[in-house]
Parts: structure tokens; sequence; C-alpha cells
């Protein structure tokens, strides 16, 4: 497949884009807006091979937050005109009931995105000012909408299913959906390609960590489980949310604090996880205050790896046989201790990390298990633009 494909990816206050050429598997350019429609803005851009141009003004919305993008691409290059540009693709959250693929978008997609907003009421209205600033400026060329929760829609009812009231389903989008889509799909079949195997025949375990975290049980390239829910809140400790919880914990709280469940909320999805424990949610600072003796950031990351190694066993006995444990993002690719202490003592699971290649700092996918371990232990870079991107030219292949 080959086109080049601009991905766009639009926050609450940030819009980050990426210019793709899918045949070369590469980014041309990509970029990030800062402090969108606050008084102080910030773009920054980067060409491949180039250093990164920054601007500081203001955005006043995600309007100003493109046409700055755009600017800096004439000024910066590479010329957006002449890049032979085949299609935009959004990333949007929450697909619901409704979305189990990459879609086309037209007037009525926009008006469900923003309907799923009951569903993601932080990131569906946003994604869709993202679509509607693009559409403005790239008239002629087709947009597609590619969503975290499609790689889910394959989830057995027996995992999608919440122990509740089935009218809460029905008529409330109550089950569990899962999120971080483009990387489970990317990463899965990167392992695969790796361990030399059909992806048809390979199960993994997918532990996706970064400042959001979630792991996924895929079998021959299907998410059969996963770990994140109705929403993003569900499952891992991550860097700002709090993952598992006992539900009855946002009644008690209101009795007994007088917390409203729009402030437990809040503080569940922004002020908990490892900012709560540790104080910091990034794991580099966590680790340099381990150093220097703080007991409550080596609490928050014990927290965090017996979080990921419980999710580990589970899925074990989800997959049955697995294959490979294949860690992803900032804090996956990145951090050696994490991935050991996060895998310790599972050797009688058949997972065995090699000591040396874990603590080897290098890019691209690699293997970092020990030789002869029977489920292999992989490090696999995720590409969620590069994915997303994919699926955009192959959709449009497909319709033409
Ligand atoms: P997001 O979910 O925002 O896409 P990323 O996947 O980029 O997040 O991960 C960001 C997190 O990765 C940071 O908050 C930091 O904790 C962690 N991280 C990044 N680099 C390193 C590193 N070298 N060592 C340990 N952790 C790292």
């Amino acid at each position: 497949m080959t086109g080049r494909v601009l991905v766009v990816n639009c926050g609450s206050s940030s819009l980050k884009y990426r210019l793709v050429d899918v045949g070369a598997g590469q980014a041309l350019a990509w970029g990030l807006a800062e402090r969108v429609g606050q008084p102080s803005g910030r773009l920054t851009h980067s060409r491949a091979g180039g250093e990164p141009s920054v601007v500081e003004r203001p955005l006043p919305d995600h309007a100003g937050a493109l046409a700055a993008a755009l600017e800096a691409f004439e000024h910066s290059g590479p010329s957006l005109a002449d890049a032979g540009l085949t299609a935009v693709a959004h990333r949007v959250v929450h697909g619901g009931d409704r979305f189990s693929a990459p879609v086309r978008i037209d007037d009525d997609v926009v008006r469900a995105v923003r309907e799923l907003a009951t569903l993601a009421p932080l990131h569906n209205p946003v994604n869709a000012v993202g679509i509607e600033v693009a559409r403005r400026a790239f008239p002629g060329l087709p947009h597609v909408a590619v969503f975290d929760t499609a790689f889910h829609a394959t989830l057995p009812p027996h995992a999608h299913t919440y122990a509740v009231p089935p009218q809460w389903a029905r008529e409330h989008g109550v089950r569990r959906y899962g999120f971080h889509g483009a990387s489970h799909a990317h990463v899965s079949r990167a392992a695969a390609e790796l361990l030399g195997r059909p992806l048809s025949e390979t199960n993994t375990v997918v532990l996706h960590l970064g400042n959001g975290a979630s792991a996924t049980a895929v079998a021959g390239g299907r998410s059969v489980e996963t770990s994140m829910g109705m929403t993003p809140l569900e499952g891992l400790v991550m860097g700002t949310r709090s993952g598992d919880l006992d539900p009855a914990v946002v009644a008690h709280l209101h009795r007994v604090a007088g917390l409203s469940p729009a402030e437990v909320d809040r503080a569940l999805n922004s002020s908990s996880g490892m900012l709560a424990l540790a104080g910091t949610n990034d794991l580099r600072e966590v680790h340099r205050r381990i150093a220097d003796g703080d007991e409550a950031a080596a609490l928050a990351l014990d927290v965090f790896c017996h979080r990921v190694r419980k999710y580990v066993g589970a899925y074990l006995a989800v997959l049955g046989r697995t294959d490979a444990i294949a860690f992803t993002g900032g804090i996956g690719e990145n951090d050696a201790v994490v991935r050991a202490a996060s895998l310790a003592g599972l050797e009688t699971l058949g997972i065995r990390l090699d000591e040396e290649r874990n603590a080897v700092r290098a890019p691209g996918g690699r293997r970092v298990s020990a030789d002869g371990s029977p489920v292999a232990v992989l490090v696999v870079p995720t590409d969620e633009e590069l994915e997303m991107a994919r699926q955009t030219v192959d959709l449009l292949a497909a319709g033409s």
C-alpha cells in the first residue's frame, strides 16, 4: 500500500500531527501545538532529518493551531502542496457500538462522533472539532476517522459484558470497549513479524505502558480481552489515572467526604495513578526519587508493576498458549526496570527475561527474553500514526 496521509490527533488543549509516507513506513514531518486556547501557545514542527522549529504565540483555538501547523509546513517544509497528500486521518477516541472499523467522514459521521460524547466527554467533542477544522482546510481530500476502540470490536461477549443490569448496557452503552486500538493492532502485528510467525497463528499479550496504559490479549490478530473498559479509566495504573478500583469508592467518598461523583471522576482521571502515589507521573523522575530514598515513589513503582504482573497472569489464562509478551509505549519501550519487575517470578509460567538483553537500549523491535524461554518477551516500538495512516489507505483502496 502506498499513499501520503496527514494524521491529526486533537486533544483538549493540543493538536498533534504527522505526515506519513505509508509505502516507506515513515513519517516525513510531525508536530505538536500546545496550550491551545490559553494565553500563551507553542507550535513545534519537525521534518525528518531536520532540526525542530519552535514558534511561541497564542493559539486561540484548534483552527488557529491547524493554521499555525500549515504555516510551519510552508516555512520549514516539506511542502504539503507538493507532498501528494492522499487523505487526512483523524484519531477519534470513542466509536461506541457504532464504529468497529475506520470510516470515511461525512456529516453523519461527525454527528455520530459528537453523539458518542456521552461515553467520552473529554475526547469526542474535541475530536469532532479537529475533524471540522481539517475538513475546511482540506476540502478536496478524503477524511477518515480511526477509532481507538475499533480494534477491540472483536472482544467476545463474555469479555465485554459487565455483570450489571442489562438495560444499562442496552440503553446507556455500559460495556467494555477498550482503547489504544491502533497501538495494539500495530504492536501485535509487529510482534508476529519479529517471531517470524503468521499473525493468524500468534497469541500475544501487548502491554502498552505510557502515560495512558493498557494490556490486551491478542489471539491470531484479534483482540479477545483488554484492560480498559467503558472508558480509559479501568485496568492498569497510569500516569494520572487510578486504573482498577472498587466502584463503591465513589459512593463512599460522597457519603463520608461530600465529594460529588463528578469530583471523584475528575480525581480518578487526572490526579490519581503515579502522580498521586509518587508525586510525579514521569517514570524517569520516579526512579530518581527512589534512588534518593523516597519510599512513596518506591511503593508507587511496586503498585504499578504488581498491577501489570496481575494482568499478565490473567491474560496467559485467557489466551491459553501464549507466544509473546510485547512491551510498548514510553515506559514499555524504555524502562528496563519496569519490564523486569513486572515479569519477576513468572518463570514457572514460561517467562524468562534475559537481564543483559533487557538492559540494552536499542531502537527498533527486539527480543529481551532468554533463549529457550517458552514465552518470548519483546520490546516493540509503537507507531500509532503509521497504523492509522495504513488503515486509512486500506479503507480508501477498498472503496475505490
Ligand atoms: P502517552 O500515553 O502520552 O502517549 P508515552 O507513551 O509517550 O505517553 O509515554 C510517556 C511516559 O513514558 C512518560 O511519562 C515517562 O513516564 C515514560 N518514559 C519516557 N521515556 C522514558 C525513559 N527513558 N525511561 C522511563 N520512562 C520513560
